[in-house]
């Protein structure tokens, strides 16, 4: 027998407790919301800084960019802070502006339905209760679910087998010959940090990234106390943060051909850290810089030259139970496999199963990519706001700052639903489509439409991941709700 308890009923329902749901929870707080709560299926916050535990993960965005604006952090320990400190930095937020009562752990979602007469998002939980809310707020992430590779023979392997995204602290790594499949971010952090352990270490690449140099450094105890003495210091840094990364978009978005000084900086990288010609050769990219995500890393190409590592290009044909299997006949043994092969993004984006208006789902609305309004609304979906939605990532700089806008316009549209005691805000279809269409137009201009493949777009090339322009721009269109974009039904 199905036994449901009976429906609660919230005003604001939060799914996922990382640094999307923790922002929009403070910023209800702070404007004096208390009636919200979050769900969250595992047993602390944090998201994808509490998963991923991998050696060497850490931000590839300075922390004093990569925080909350209203929180900075004077006790940072490095330029880039690791997966440690970063998490760290979240249960502190948490404790600090009180969001642990509101917070519902072990509790994942099964699926979610808007039901019209009354207006409420209809929530079910994988334990069973149903939870009403008028609005949701989906805060899940896009990285959070890890992509296996399609490659033959991938469950017959006898060894250990690691996803970046699910490590296993357990396991030793020390002494074994490891296979690592993969060269994105994760693997760049991944590949020093453990081949200094490992007896051998064989690393498969399909497409090498474009590494520059990191400016990473440690941050000592006087810089730290300035720095808490002097709250305008840390300011003034994130600022210039900001803007030197901002500047980023005018090769990445406005001008292609800007990337190509941004090139000669990373292949003389390339000369400079790689001696071997042949390995030169392998690790330098062929397609424009910043169509896939750069790659900061002081270690990587240093890692790459050890003894005991080795790089190789050939097309892997198939795993076997201890080892891989490249196409030019070589068998490569292996005790460990290690997936840094990303995650699944921009094939599918609703992250449990949505119905809304009419019970259309929301998967199926986006077929063919995901597309909202500001990355945050679709038409259908009313009273349904999703944190990082599509078109709403960056390629260059921080994604706290879009968190951030995206949270105080959540807000904005919760406030105009009170004042205008509406029941529910849906945005208009046109609205919608205009502003996709002007969107795409931009992203075709860009250098991530410049002939690669990436995980900002989808299989029939269509980018559903990417913000097209300056983060300030988002800021702008963000800063408050417009009731002319959406159609508002008033309440009974
Ligand atoms: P990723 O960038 O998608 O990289 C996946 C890697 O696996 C690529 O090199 C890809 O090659 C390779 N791959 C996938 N399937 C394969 C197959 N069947 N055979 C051989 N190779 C295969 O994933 P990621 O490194 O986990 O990074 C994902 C995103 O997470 C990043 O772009 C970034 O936004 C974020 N991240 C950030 C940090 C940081 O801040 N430092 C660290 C980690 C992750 P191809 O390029 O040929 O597809």
């Amino acid at each position: 027998m199905v036994h449901e308890a009976p429906a609660e009923t919230q005003r604001v329902l939060i799914v996922g407790a990382g640094f999307a749901g923790l922002a929009m929870g403070i910023t209800l707080k702070e404007a004096g919301i208390d009636e919200f709560t979050i769900l969250e299926q595992a047993d602390e916050v944090g998201g994808t800084w509490r998963d991923n535990r991998y050696p060497g993960c850490g931000c590839d965005v300075q922390s004093h960019l990569y925080s909350f604006s209203f929180e900075p952090n004077p006790r940072w320990s490095r330029m880039f802070a690791r997966q440690e400190e970063i998490l760290q930095y979240l249960v502190h937020c948490t404790d600090k502006y009180g969001l642990r009562p509101h917070i519902r752990f072990r509790t994942a979602v099964l699926d979610a339905r808007f039901d019209e007469p009354t207006g409420l998002w209809e929530v079910r939980t994988r334990a069973g209760d149903v939870i009403r809310a008028r609005v949701l707020v989906t805060g899940c992430g896009v990285l959070s679910r890890p992509s296996y590779p399609d490659i033959a023979g991938l469950s017959t392997f006898a060894g250990k087998t690691f996803h970046s995204a699910d490590w296993d602290a357990a396991f030793p790594l020390e002494g074994r010959t490891v296979a690592v499949i993969g060269t994105g971010a994760s693997a760049v952090q991944i590949i020093p940090s453990i081949a200094p352990k490992v007896a051998r270490l064989a690393v498969y690449q399909r497409t090498p990234p474009w590494v520059l140099p990191k400016p990473d450094r440690e941050i000592g105890a006087v810089e730290q106390a300035l720095f808490a003495r002097v709250p305008a210091l840390q300011k003034a840094l994130r600022r210039v943060i900001y803007w030197q990364r901002e500047a980023l978009v005018l090769g990445l978005a406005v001008e292609p051909r800007l990337m190509k000084i941004a090139e000669a900086v990373g292949r003389k990288y390339v000369e400079e850290s790689v001696a071997d010609p042949a390995l030169r050769a392998k690790v330098l990219p062929t397609y424009a810089m910043g169509c896939k995500r750069i790659v900061p890393s002081n270690d990587y190409y240093g890692a790459l030259q050890r003894e005991n590592v080795e790089v190789v290009t050939e097309p892997i044909a198939e795993i076997r139970a201890n080892g891989v299997l490249t196409r030019d006949g070589t068998e490569r043994q292996a005790d460990a496999l290690v997936l840094a092969t990303g995650f699944q993004a921009a094939e599918h984006v609703a992250p449990f199963e949505l119905r809304g208006r009419a019970g259309a789902r929301l998967d199926e609305v986006w077929r063919d990519g995901a597309e909202a309004y500001l990355g945050t609304t679709v038409s259908g979906f009313p009273n349904l706001f999703m944190m990082t939605g599509p078109n709403t990532l960056l390629g260059h700089s921080s994604m706290v700052f879009i968190i951030e806008a995206q949270a105080r316009y959540v807000l904005s549209s919760i406030r105009a639903m009170r004042e205008r005691r509406l029941k529910l805000v849906d945005v208009r279809a046109d609205a919608q489509a205009r502003y996709n269409e002007r969107l795409q137009e931009r992203l075709g201009k860009t250098v991530w439409a410049s002939g690669c493949t990436s995980w900002y777009k989808t299989r029939s090339g269509k980018n559903t991941m990417l913000w097209p322009g300056f983060t300030f721009e988002y800021r702008l269109r963000t800063r408050r709700f417009e009731p002319r974009d959406y159609e508002l039904v008033p309440a009974g």
